[in-house]
């Protein structure tokens, strides 16, 4: 038939459909309306980097061609404004991936310790603009083996650290350590002396788009989805992350991890 954008014939569309299939109507609604809500916040999310962007070139096409220096200036920051939405798209791929459960974790035996470290070289430079420390804090000095799917867990580690760096004060520290938790659990934290969260927005943290400060957060960059990727990484393992924080004080994020035996011959 026609297409078309009628909500009633939408609905009439769709309950037709849900007859023919044999499905429940009101997953489909509670479908439908999801669907509606996560494209809105889609197309909201794309709009501030692309709009940039466009200001940049036409800006260009202006005159501002003319001068080199004026030229490269802004095609870098064109340059910066696509390397956003690129971020954000794959963070949409990722969550879309995680919520219909299309991705499926690869459970490994590996030392947590280690990939810690990996992640603290991999933002070195983008603490360091911000003169933050990344410390590493553990009473082990020893691996410490962990269950789990690495490159998961290598996304949840960089999602929060990134956010204890852009969130956090200059010259300010994130400290990451392990520790021992009942039965075979390990417990990592992040901890940042940071901004802080009231208390208020706690429980809203790990939704996805939520934002503490609409515009702020927008403007350092991020998806609005780390957290709740994270927290779908987390309940994927069967895992539990925690949130404590205090205003001007900081935030810890922590989540734990099923502990494994060291490998033969480590
Ligand atoms: P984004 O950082 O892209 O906005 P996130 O899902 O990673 O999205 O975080 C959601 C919100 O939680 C952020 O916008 C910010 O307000 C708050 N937040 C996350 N981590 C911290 C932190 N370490 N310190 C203070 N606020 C934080």
């Amino acid at each position: 038939g026609p297409i078309t954008t009628d909500m009633k014939t939408l609905t009439e569309e769709i309950e037709k459909f849900a007859k023919d299939k044999k499905i429940e109507i009101d997953t489909l609604k509670i479908r439908e309306e999801y669907r509606k809500e996560f494209l809105g916040n889609v197309s909201h999310e794309l709009k501030t980097p692309l709009f940039t962007v466009q200001g940049y070139i036409l800006t260009l096409l202006d005159g501002a061609m003319e001068d080199s220096k004026v030229r490269k200036k802004y095609l870098q920051r064109a340059a910066k404004g696509v390397e956003r939405l690129i971020y954000i798209i794959k963070d949409l791929d990722l969550i879309t991936k995680l919520e219909i459960g299309e991705l499926h974790l690869e459970m490994e035996d590996f030392d947590i310790v280690e990939l810690i470290e990996s992640v603290f070289d991999l933002l070195e430079m983008k603490a360091s603009k911000k003169r933050i420390s990344l410390v590493f804090d553990t009473e082990y000095a020893e691996p410490i083996y962990v269950h789990a799917d690495k490159e998961k867990i290598q996304q949840v580690l960089t999602n929060l650290l990134v956010n204890s760096i852009k969130y956090g004060q200059m010259d300010g520290t994130t400290e990451v350590s392990v520790e021992n938790l009942i039965k075979n659990k390990v417990i990592i934290r992040v901890t940042d002396n940071g901004e802080g969260i009231e208390e208020q927005h706690l429980t809203r943290l790990f939704e996805r788009f939520y934002r503490v400060d609409k515009s702020g957060s927008r403007r350092e960059g991020g998806s609005g989805l780390g957290l709740a990727i994270v927290k779908h990484i987390i309940e994927a393992h069967n895992e539990k992350i925690y949130v404590e924080s205090v205003v001007d004080v900081g935030s810890e994020f922590s989540f734990t991890l099923e502990r494994a035996r060291a490998p033969k011959g480590a």
